[in-house]
């Protein structure tokens, strides 16, 4: 099983070109969490080897920086082309080691190239402007420079896609970086070394440590050659991370946790919403940032709108992400199965009603069956915190004025969605949701075109859209005189 995808398998970090082992030999075991077997281990690197990484990093910042944006441009073109290439090899080892369908891979690879397509394009577009001068003789222009060095943290969910978003903006930008993935699927972010390197592109441009994420982190944050932290992850790293990177005021970019809401009009096309609600809910088991994590539905439709949730919930096939047809894979760990099944414990001591699913699946380890609870309530777990399952709690509410109270009611700000057919509604219930992404009639909506990213303790910057290379570019003022007008 592992011949497809063990031309990409890494078990070494990326320093400046060469494939190296921690400096103590220490080890990180990763599992399959689909069969709690070990598949391999990677290096426990530290702050040393973080050290060196941003190095290298620097070192061929001083080469790269000079690159022409359409060189650059070239290289993400290739990068594109080698992960679609390779897609399913690159999707088997993401599923090997995150648990993800293999359909739901295969997207996620091919979401990564789509990113790093996009940013080939953007890499020729990053304009400076020349701005009509208060002065007779002086001409001012403002430009447009790669920031240096960055340094990118990614979380396990999406091991591949989260990268994208970020080597893609970087290369384009003319930055070069060093990328610390999470300890739980590290390969999926390995791989990443191992298409550069297939490309061509410079080494030590992409530098990729495994290992101790507080030593990584902290010498990453107190080194004065980073330039710039991107940050996928949860929003309690987050602030961690932006109170240490204080000292060397460094830019931030944070992609942080969410508690998506999706609210069902009465006016809704419910058929629609259903739908909807299953890709927003039970994508990745449930185990991303824009996942719902509570669904408010108007009064009039909810019982409908409950028994066809709950129906198209206990079809989702579960299984291993390898076989055939499943939809569902198992969950990340034991710790997240039982966060799960603490949230739905709470649910029920008040009140709430199981309709479906509710427990561990029959095939044991970390899969867990979906699950729907009616008669969900504001005092419940859920309403605050990120979930990161397949729990969908549904909540009643009556008119359009609560459910956007309720819907704000939290202090994140990333996704939203919310069904109905009244044009007017639509654009009064969009201009109250304080979230930094809407979709309306629609539960999936990320694509590279657009800008990714959240409002409040969700995040800070954008990925994607003509945004997203923003945060990897400094702007500078030149203000050019005795030119003789
Ligand atoms: P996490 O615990 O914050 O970990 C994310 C990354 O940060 C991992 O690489 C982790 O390393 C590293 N890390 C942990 N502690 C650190 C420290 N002290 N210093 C530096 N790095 C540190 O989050 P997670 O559980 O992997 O991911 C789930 C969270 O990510 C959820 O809250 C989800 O909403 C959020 N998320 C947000 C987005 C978005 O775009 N807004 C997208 C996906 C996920 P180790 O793996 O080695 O611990």
């Amino acid at each position: 099983m592992l011949q497809k995808s063990s031309q990409f398998m890494r078990e070494a970090n990326l320093i400046g070109g060469e494939w190296v082992q921690a400096d103590s030999g220490a080890t990180i075991d990763v599992i399959n969490p689909a069969t709690g077997l070990k598949i391999g281990t990677v290096p426990k690197s530290g702050k040393a080897e973080t050290r060196r990484a941003i190095e290298a990093a620097a070192e061929a910042f001083a080469s790269f920086c000079k690159t022409t944006a359409l060189e650059r441009s070239k290289m993400l073109r290739k990068l594109h082309d080698a992960l679609m290439d390779n897609q399913d090899a690159l999707a088997e080892l993401l599923t090997l080691e995150q648990g993800k369908s293999l359909t739901e891979a295969k997207g996620e690879i091919a979401s990564s190239a789509a990113y790093v397509l996009w940013f080939a394009e953007e890499a020729r577009r990053a304009y400076g402007d020349v701005v009509p001068s208060p002065w007779g003789d002086r001409r001012i222009l403002v430009t447009r420079e790669p920031v240096g060095v960055i340094a990118a943290i990614t979380p396990w969910n999406f091991p591949s896609s989260m990268l994208s978003r970020k080597i893609g903006p970087a290369i384009a930008a003319g930055c070069t970086a060093v990328v610390k993935p999470a300890s739980q699927t590290p390969y999926s972010g390995l791989a990443w070394g191992a298409l550069c390197e297939e490309v061509g592109i410079p080494k030590g441009v992409v530098n990729i440590v495994t290992g101790s994420a507080g030593e990584i982190g902290d010498e990453i944050c107190a080194n004065p050659l980073v330039k710039k932290i991107t940050f996928t992850g949860s929003t309690e790293v987050g602030k961690l991370l932006i109170g240490k990177s204080a000292s060397t005021v460094k830019k931030v970019s944070m992609e942080l946790g969410g508690n998506a809401p999706f609210l069902v009009f009465d006016d809704a096309d419910i058929d629609r919403a259903v739908e909807g609600a299953v890709v927003a809910k039970y994508r990745n088991s449930g185990q991303t940032c824009v996942c719902t994590n509570r669904f408010f539905v108007q009064a009039g439709v909810y019982d409908r709108f409950v028994e066809k949730l709950a129906d198209a919930s206990a079809k989702l096939k579960i299984g291993p992400g390898l076989d055939e047809g499943v939809q569902q894979g198992p969950l990340i760990d034991d710790k997240a199965v039982e966060k799960v099944e603490e949230f739905i414990a709470d649910a029920s001591e008040k009140g709430g009603k199981v309709v479906t699913g509710g427990k561990r699946h029959e095939l044991g380890g970390t899969f867990f069956e979906p699950t729907v609870i009616a008669e969900a309530k504001p005092e419940m777990r859920f309403m605050k915190e990120e979930i990161f399952g397949p729990v969908a709690p549904v909540f009643r509410f009556e008119t359009e004025e609560e459910a956007v109270a309720l819907a704000n009611d939290t202090e994140f700000g990333l996704a939203c969605y919310f069904y109905s057919s009244d044009l007017g509604r639509v654009f009064r219930v969009t201009e109250g949701l304080k979230y930094g992404m809407v979709g309306v009639n629609e539960g999936l909506i990320t694509t590279p075109e657009a800008p990714f990213g959240g409002l409040k303790e969700s995040g800070l910057g954008r990925e994607g859209g003509h945004q997203g290379i923003e945060d990897y570019l400094d702007t500078k003022y030149v203000c050019i005189g005795g030119l003789g007008l």
